[in-house]
């Protein structure tokens, strides 16, 4: 599977386990943030570990 799009749903609790897991593509701030301008399928496996790790599930790829 190719990953095309990442993004972040409402909910985020700023938690900062998406960005230990996979600085290269999440930033969090107040929020969780999806880095501009970055290969997704680079980091396949850390999007998919993020999302999976997420406490409130937001992450989302397609
Ligand atoms: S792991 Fe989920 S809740 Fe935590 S900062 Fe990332 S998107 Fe937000």
């Amino acid at each position: 599977m190719t990953i095309a799009k990442v993004w972040i749903e409402d909910g985020c609790i700023a938690c900062g386990i998406c960005e230990e897991i996979c600085p290269e593509v999440f930033v969090v701030d107040d929020v969780s943030n999806v880095k501009l301008n970055v290969d997704f399928n680079e980091y396949a496996s850390g999007i998919k570990a993020a999302a999976d790790a997420c406490p409130v599930e937001v992450i989302k790829y397609e």
